[in-house]
């Protein structure tokens, strides 16, 4: 079965799949690799998976460099505050603070993930992250407790 489409974080347009030197990238990993890549905006790209699948949304420079700030500065902030007191607590870490992300912007979990934003969001993502400590990031995943099937 053909993957779904996948659609340009920053126009909105039919991405396809071309090798990373052909879409703009500089990465010396994904020169040669495929991946999927906006046809009209310049150097606008996500890194492909195994399967074929997009990892994230095709975005140019402007929105990839606000995801990695936002991604630098306000989710692995929130993760660092868990991990002074859980070192090996990453994974719940993360799993939580995507959680809390997603419920503060009001995307579904799927959406919220980093990779995906536009820039519009990222903006979003900021602001609702800014003045969160880990602590508020807890008290969001008891109180909504994702329901688990008896
Ligand atoms: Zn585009």
């Amino acid at each position: 079965m053909a993957n779904p489409a996948i659609y340009c974080a920053d126009c909105g347009t039919e991405c396809e799949q071309v090798t990373g030197r052909e879409a703009g990238a500089r990465d010396p990993d994904l020169i040669d690799a495929q991946v999927w890549a906006c046809s009209l905006c310049p150097e606008a790209w996500a890194p492909c998976a195994a399967d074929g699948a997009a990892i994230g949304l095709p975005a140019g420079p402007d929105t990839r460099n606000a995801r990695a700030v936002l991604r630098e500065r306000q989710v692995e902030r929130l993760i660092g505050e868990a991990l002074r007191q859980t070192p090996n607590g990453r994974a719940i870490a993360e799993e939580r603070v995507a959680s809390f992300l997603a419920h503060e912007l009001r995307l579904p979990i799927a959406e919220a993930a980093v990779d995906r934003l536009d820039i519009e969001w990222c903006r979003r993502a900021w602001l609702a992250l800014k003045g969160a400590a880990y602590a508020d990031v807890v008290r969001h995943a008891q109180t909504y407790r994702p329901r688990k099937a008896a």
